[in-house]
């Protein structure tokens, strides 16, 4: 949860995931470092990874034009839909730099967990139980 939320290294929890936190600067938001400045552990471990990202932004998505359209439920009748179109449409294009980082954020913890610094001096291999030693 602290790596997901603070957009940090899932590896070592110090070395940030994207280059900016400032979400007025798009550029520099949304673009990602290709390794922890920290531990050097590599946030693209493979072509496509963060592909199934769309599937946690979707969630995301979904949850917050469900919680706009429960919010103005009380205050609209259903002859004004286009309050609920606009304010759906409307909190999701905020929404997105914070979604997009947040979902890709989330994706890459839940392949990779956090290692004290005594399991990281032991490699790269320690996440996974070595088979050729079998
Ligand atoms: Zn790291």
């Amino acid at each position: 949860m602290y790596s997901i939320f603070h957009m940090r290294c899932p590896r070592c929890h110090e070395g940030p995931i994207f280059h900016s936190n400032n979400l007025f600067k798009p550029t520099s938001a949304l673009k990602m470092h290709s390794s922890c400045s920290a531990c050097g552990f590599n946030y693209q471990p493979e072509p496509g990874f963060y592909f199934g990202a769309s599937y946690v932004s979707y969630a995301l998505t979904t949850a917050i034009a469900i919680a706009v359209f429960v919010v103005l439920l009380p205050f609209f009748s259903w002859e004004e839909e286009w309050i609920y179109f606009s304010a759906i449409g409307g909190s999701l294009l905020l929404s997105f730099p914070i979604v997009f980082r947040l979902s890709r954020s989330i994706w890459i913890n839940l392949f990779f967990k956090y290692k004290s610094p005594e399991e990281r001096a032991k490699g790269e291999d320690a996440d996974f139980p070595d088979l050729r030693k079998r």
